[in-house]
């Protein structure tokens, strides 16, 4: 058995330095338990915000111990009334190749109605934000505009996806050409801004949105929000979901002052936790799992192989390495 602790806060961009590995004791379960093991890990960008020693919506890690994400485990043995041997259960659980639990707070994952992978993404937290984003702050409409940036990522690619489903103009935002034509030909995105390529995104952006932007979804904050707040259309929502650009960030970084844009166009900017929508969590899912079923959703996904691989693959985030939802694979 193997765990990964954090032992050192990261500056900057995180190493793989500030991960340890440490050989520990495959455990049993005790009575009320179950003894898992890990089949498949997600690593998202928010881990770095818990690598902080900063009060925030969540506890930060301790130093010297197991990094913890979403993970969906194997049951290898039950001592629960719940759960038997062979069970798939996903929530969130250390960085461990073995653990044991209580599966308070895991629930089922079934391999048959989706890949186990796809309960870390489309089907998890990621499509979730996604979903709630798009459906409760944006308030999307058919025929408006809808600019998404982190578009060919986790949460982008679906939210991209729901504004098509909803009848938008779709413009995405990403780092790679390559990119830009996985969100047109899979996603059915309209046009897209590779912006590690385009000098003046406040250009790029203009061109691409002639009738303006009614909701910006917002992966990444930074300059491509700056830029894209200037092609805000009145009664325009912006959807904070995250800010990417920033994670990475030692001092506290300020643009140009968004607020008298917000008053003239009367624009609604609203930040959320995709677990402030927890009570309705088996809606989204259902309707989630609906249009993966009817097609109108596509799943993509980068899976990296191997335990090993954990910390890099995080670490990889932040270069954008991923297509899609970034899993590890640790087993079958
Ligand atoms: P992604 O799958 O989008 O992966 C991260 C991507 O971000 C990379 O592939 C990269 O793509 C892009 N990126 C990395 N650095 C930068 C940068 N400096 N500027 C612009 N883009 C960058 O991750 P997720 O879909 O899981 O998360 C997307 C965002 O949503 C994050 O900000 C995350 O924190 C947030 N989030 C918020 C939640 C909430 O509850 N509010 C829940 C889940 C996620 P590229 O090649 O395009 O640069």
């Amino acid at each position: 058995n193997k765990q990964i602790l954090l032992v050192n806060r990261p500056k900057g961009k995180p190493q793989t330095s500030d991960f340890k590995f440490e050989e520990i004791d495959k455990p049993t379960a005790r009575d009320g338990e179950v003894l898992l093991k890990t089949l498949y890990v997600s690593v998202d960008p928010y881990l770095r915000g818990r690598m902080r020693d900063e009060k925030s919506y969540i506890e930060p890690f301790e130093l010297d111990a197991p990094v913890k994400s979403s993970i969906v485990a194997i049951v290898e043995e039950s001592k629960h009334d719940q759960y038997k041997e062979g069970d798939h259960l996903v929530g969130m659980l250390d960085w461990k190749m073995y653990q044991t639990s209580d599966a308070s707070e895991l629930r089922p994952a079934d391999p048959d109605q989706a890949p186990l992978s796809a309960y870390l993404g489309i089907l998890g937290m990621t499509g979730l934000t996604a979903y709630f984003g798009m459906t409760d702050i944006g308030e999307p409409q058919e025929g408006e505009t809808l600019l998404v940036s982190g578009a060919a990522g986790a949460v982008g690619s679906v939210a991209s996806q729901i504004g098509k489903i909803y009848g938008m103009k779709v413009i995405g935002i990403a780092g790679s050409d390559e990119k830009i034509n996985m969100i047109q030909e899979q996603f059915d995105v309209d046009a897209g801004i590779n912006y590690k390529s385009t000098d003046d995104m406040t250009a790029a952006i203009k061109d691409s949105t002639p009738d303006g932007i009614d909701v910006y979804y917002d992966n990444v904050g930074g300059e491509i929000l700056d830029a894209a707040m200037n092609k805000i259309n009145r009664h325009g929502r912006v959807i904070n979901c995250g800010a990417i650009a920033l994670y990475n960030e030692t001092g506290q970084p300020t643009g140009p002052r968004l607020e008298v844009t917000l008053v003239k166009k009367s624009v609604k900017m609203q930040g959320f936790i995709v677990s402030n929508y927890q009570d309705r969590f088996q809606e989204g899912i259902k309707q989630l799992a609906q249009w993966l079923q009817e097609g109108k959703l596509k799943h993509e996904e980068t899976i990296v192989d191997g335990f090993d691989e954990i910390p890099q693959a995080f670490i990889d985030l932040f270069d954008g390495k991923n297509k899609g939802k970034m899993v590890v694979k640790v087993g079958d």
